[in-house]
């Protein structure tokens, strides 16, 4: 067998691709020789992220979509496949970062015009990259309508579509509990991962105000003791009917809370007896609510405890969690602390431990989609 005969698609491909794109067949009107009237089909491509190359998912996803408009064109379809790239935001900022970490600066060294002149420049070669990608992958997007999510028409786009939904009433502002990393801010429920942790479990003394003895409570993050605005247990629990109602004082803080009852309470775990912390756990944060109590954040939007934490205000929170155990075992304040398996949140850019956090910001009401959930709903 010659050279020549063998079949080399490296040979072969890219010039069949380069032939189909400079013919416009890939372009809205690349079969207008069969277009039927009046039928048209549209889909965009999910705009990959400048944060890096493709991986086999989008080689997945973006062949599915190229059988779809390849079928509709061959169809007889007016049809555009919408191709683009996503700004994808503070993911980006983050690559950004890294690399200059690697060489030993930081953005605020070297300033924010310098910075975007980066987050720019890696913009240009992750488009670079992905856009051959797309080519050597051989799908048919219409090259010619390429889009960047900052492009100015669809920023305006954004904040058209932004100020009619908030004029339609559909965009609130408000403080909900929402997942917090001190890092990054603000995260959505898919940008937190949980992964099992071994932890521990801290059984806290809580003494009754009035001298008449002591409850017991257990926390995963002892730390957040300083935000509590209650303790609770299930209102047939038979062993606290006295003391409901009674307060207990705060270790090492003095500062007095209520004993309350909440059907919510699991009797069989731990004591029975459940502190609650409606600023800093999203289960608290509904309880708190239910009992008008009150909301005590307890450290600051970069994690770095507040007043509320007497002799610790000022650290952060992870390095104060073993200083305020130290402190709490040293004034007799610890009953025992367990080896806990459990859940732990992190931020999927940084690793971070995500925390709940009351914050505020802009929601989008669910009834504006209550159209599309009805319909799924309805198969
Ligand atoms: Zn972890
Ligand atoms: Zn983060």
């Amino acid at each position: 067998m010659s050279e020549k005969s063998r079949y080399t698609p490296k040979d072969i491909e890219q010039n069949y691709y380069k032939f189909w794109e400079a013919q416009g067949f890939f372009e809205i009107d690349g079969n207008s020789k069969i277009q039927k009237e009046g039928k048209s089909f549209s889909i965009m491509m999910p705009p990959p992220n400048v944060t890096g190359r493709l991986h086999i998912g989008h080689g997945l996803t973006f062949t599915l979509q190229d059988i779809i408009v390849r079928y509709k064109r061959m169809d007889g379809f007016k049809t555009l496949w919408q191709p683009g790239v996503d700004h994808a935001g503070i993911a980006t900022q983050n690559v950004v970062e890294k690399q200059l970490l690697q060489e030993g600066k930081t953005k605020e060294e070297i300033g924010r015009e310098e910075f975007l002149k980066l987050c720019f420049q890696q913009k240009e070669n992750s488009q670079d990259a992905i856009t051959s990608q797309l080519r050597y992958l051989g799908v048919s997007p219409a090259w010619s309508r390429e889009r960047f999510t900052m492009d100015d028409g669809l920023a305006n786009a954004v904040k058209k579509a932004f100020k009619k939904m908030y004029d339609d009433g559909y965009i609130v502002q408000g403080n909900y509990m929402i997942n917090w990393c001190t890092h990054d801010g603000a995260l959505s429920d898919i940008e937190v991962e949980y992964e099992d942790h071994a932890g521990k479990l801290y059984h806290l003394k809580y003494p009754l105000s009035d001298g008449s003895g002591e409850v017991i409570v257990a926390t995963t993050r002892p730390e957040t003791y300083f935000g509590d605005t209650a303790v609770m247990v299930h209102p047939d629990d038979a062993r606290y009917k006295d003391i409901v109602g009674k307060k207990v004082k705060l270790p090492l803080t003095g500062r007095e809370i209520e004993i309350i009852t909440d059907e919510h309470v699991d009797m069989e775990f731990g004591t029975g007896v459940v502190k609650v912390t409606p600023a800093h756990d999203p289960n608290d944060y509904e309880v708190g609510k239910r009992h008008d109590l009150e909301f005590i954040t307890i450290f600051d939007e970069d994690g770095f405890l507040n007043e509320y934490c007497g002799e610790f205000k000022g650290q952060e929170r992870l390095e104060a969690r073993d200083k305020v155990v130290a402190k709490l075992q040293e004034e007799g304040f610890v009953e025992k602390i367990e080896e806990h398996q459990h859940q732990v949140g992190h931020c999927y850019r940084c690793n971070n431990v995500v925390e709940p956090y009351i914050s505020k910001q802009w929601f989008v009401k669910k009834e504006f989609a209550s159209d599309a959930i009805k319909r799924v709903n309805a198969g």
